[in-house]
C-alpha cells in the first residue's frame, strides 16, 4: 500500500548551513552537531561565536548574494540566525538549496512595516501604529495616535536600537532627525502588565510544537531576565500559544519562530514582534526542557519529527552584557555556588557594554526561586573585585 507521501528527511552526516555566526549560529551549531551533522556557518566576521562550533566558516560579505549562495552550496539545508539577511542573498540560495524559513518569511519578519501590515492582514492584535515616510507624516501619526508613543526604524532595529520614546510633541522633529529619513513605524506606548514570548517550531509535514511562554523583563530595551512558566492567567497563556501557531502557520515558517507580546492590564495579548528563529528568551529551553529551542530548528529544517517541549522544572535565564566585565573577568566559581544554575559563554572577545556575552540559567522549585536565584548568581559574578569575598 502506498501511504501519503513523506517530507524528506535530511539524515545526521549531512552537512547544514546557518547564515550568520553569532551566538544564535553557535548554538545551533552545538545542538546540530551533537545530533551527527556537519555544519558550514556563513559570516561577515571571521572571529565570531559560531567559529569554534561549526565544521567550516564562510567569511562573505552579505551584501554579495553570489558569495553568500557560494558558500552554503555544500549544504542540504541552509538556516538563519538574524534576520537582516539580505534578502536577495536568500533568494538566490533557495534556487539551488532549501532554504528554511523561506525567504518570504524573512522578508515579511525583517521590516517592522511589513510585519505589522501582515498582522494587521490576519486580523492578529498589535499595538495601534502608522508606517510613516516623513517629518510630517511623523506629525500627523502622533497626533492621531497620540503620545506618548515609540518610533521604530522599520529595519535593521534589534535590543532598542533605532528606537525613541515620544513623550511631547516637541520631541518629534529630534526624532525624525535622529531616525530618519527612511520608513518609520510610530506605535502608540502599551501601558502593559508585562511582556511574554512564545517560542514554537513548525516542521516540514505542517506540525506545530509551542513552548511554554516565557515572562521577560527588559533594561534599556536589552532582554535582561526570562523564566518559564509565566504564572499568567490560563486564557492569556492559551491565547498568547495559540497566536503563535496561528502565526507560524499563516506565514509557513519551516524552522522556529518566537513571537514576543505585551500582556496588557486587561488580559490582552498583543504582538509587540516575531523573530523567524531562536530567540534569546528561549534560551532556557537548553537547560529546562526535553528540546531545545536549537535541537528544534534542527528537526524541523531537516524534516525530522519535532520534539516534545515539555518543561522539566521551573527555570529563569539572566543575561550576561558585556557591562558585567567592567570590574574584569567576572567570579564565575560565585555564580556557579548558586544550587541549579549553569552557565553558557559565547566566546566573545570583547566585552562591550550591553553587548551579550553569554547567560546563566538556574532551575529551581519554582519560578520565584528559579529568578532569585538566577538574579543572585548574576550579582556574584558581576560583583567589582574589590567587593569579592
Ligand atoms: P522592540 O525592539 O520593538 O522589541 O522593543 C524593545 C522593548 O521596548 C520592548 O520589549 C518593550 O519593553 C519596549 N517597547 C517597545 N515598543 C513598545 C510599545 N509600543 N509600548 C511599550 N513598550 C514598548
Amino acid at each position: 500500500m502506498v501511504g501519503p507521501a513523506q517530507p524528506e528527511v535530511i539524515r545526521p552526516g549531512a552537512t547544514l548551513g546557518v547564515l550568520g555566526g553569532g551566538q544564535l549560529g553557535a548554538m545551533f551549531a552545538m545542538a546540530a552537531r551533537r545530533m551527527g551533522y556537519a555544519v558550514e556557518a556563513v559570516s561577515d566576521v571571521a572571529d565570531c561565536p559560531a567559529a569554534r562550533h561549526c565544521d567550516r566558516l564562510h567569511v562573505v560579505d552579505f551584501a554579495d548574494a553570489a558569495a553568500v549562495a557560494r558558500a552554503a552550496a555544500r549544504s542540504a539545508v541552509v538556516t538563519f540566525e538574524f534576520e537582516n539577511v539580505p534578502v536577495a542573498a536568500a533568494r538566490m540560495l533557495a534556487a539551488s538549496v532549501p532554504v528554511r524559513p523561506s525567504p518570504a518569511v524573512l522578508f515579511t519578519t525583517q521590516d517592522r512595516g511589513r510585519e505589522k501590515a501582515f498582522l494587521v492582514a490576519h486580523a492578529i492584535p498589535c499595538a495601534p501604529h502608522r508606517l510613516v515616510r516623513s517629518r510630517e507624516e511623523l506629525h500627523a501619526a502622533a497626533a492621531a495616535i497620540g503620545l506618548p508613543a515609540v518610533v521604530k526604524t522599520a529595519a535593521f532595529g534589534y535590543d532598542g536600537k533605532g528606537q525613541r520614546r515620544l513623550d511631547e510633541p516637541a520631541a518629534i522633529d529630534a526624532a525624525w532627525d535622529a531616525l530618519g529619513p527612511g520608513e518609520l513605524v510610530l506605535e502608540g506606548w502599551v501601558d502593559f502588565d508585562c511582556e511574554i514570548s512564545v517560542v514554537a517550531a513548525r516542521g516540514l509535514d505542517g506540525a506545530i510544537a509551542v513552548f511554554e511562554p516565557t515572562r521577560n523583563v527588559h533594561r534599556h530595551h536589552i532582554l535582561d531576565v526570562s523564566s518559564a512558566p509565566a504564572e499568567l492567567p490560563a486564557p492569556v497563556l492559551a491565547a498568547a500559544r495559540e497566536t503563535t501557531a496561528v502565526l507560524l502557520e499563516r506565514l509557513g515558517v519551516v524552522g522556529v519562530a518566537c513571537v514576543e507580546f505585551f500582556v496588557t492590564r486587561d488580559g490582552r495579548v498583543l504582538v509587540n514582534e516575531i523573530a523567524p528563529r531562536p530567540h534569546n528568551s528561549g534560551h532556557l529551553t537548553i537547560d529546562a526542557c526535553e528540546t531545545s529551542q536549537f535541537e528544534q530548528q534542527v528537526r524541523a529544517i531537516c524534516g525530522l519529527p519535532l520534539g516534545c517541549t515539555r518543561q522539566l522544572a521551573p527555570a529563569a535565564m539572566a543575561n550576561l552584557l558585556g557591562d558585567c566585565w567592567s570590574g574584569g573577568e567576572p567570579d564565575w566559581a560565585a555564580a556557579l555556588s548558586v544550587t541549579g544554575t549553569r552557565l553558557l559563554l559565547y566566546g566573545k572577545h570583547q566585552p562591550r557594554p550591553g553587548r551579550k556575552m553569554g547567560h546563566l540559567t538556574t532551575l529551581a522549585e519554582s519560578v520565584a526561586a528559579a529568578v532569585v536565584g538566577v538574579t543572585r548568581s548574576r550579582s556574584l559574578a558581576c560583583l567589582p573585585p574589590a567587593d569579592r569575598r
